[in-house]
C-alpha cells in the first residue's frame, strides 16, 4: 500500500488512514482524531528531568502512544487540565 509520512512515527495510508509506522495499527479513518484513539499519559515536566522542573504541576508534557505496540507517537508540553491540540490531516 502506497503511503506517506505524517512523522517518523506516523504514516499516511493512501486511503487516509493515520498508521503506526512500527506495527502499522490504524490509528485513525475518515479525518478523526488520532490523539482521542491512542493511549496517553500526562506527567509533570519535573519528573522527565529535574532542569525540566518548573517548581509545579502546571506544566505538564503530554505522549502519546500506539495501543498496539507501545511505540511513543508524539508529545506536547501543555497546561494542566489543558485540551489536547488535536491535528488535521488530510490525504492527497
Ligand atoms: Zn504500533
Amino acid at each position: 500500500m502506497n503511503r506517506s509520512s505524517y512523522s517518523p512515527t506516523i504514516s499516511i495510508a493512501s486511503n487516509g488512514d493515520l498508521q503506526c509506522v512500527r506495527c502499522d495499527h490504524v490509528l485513525a479513518s475518515d479525518g478523526a482524531s488520532w490523539k482521542q484513539r491512542v493511549n496517553r499519559v500526562d506527567e509533570p515536566m519535573g519528573l522527565l528531568c529535574e532542569v525540566y522542573d518548573t517548581g509545579s504541576d502546571d506544566v505538564r508534557v503530554r505522549r502519546f502512544f500506539c495501543p498496539s505496540c507501545g511505540t511513543a507517537l508524539e508529545s506536547e508540553t501543555v497546561l494542566l487540565n489543558e485540551a489536547t491540540n488535536d491535528d488535521e490531516v488530510h490525504a492527497r
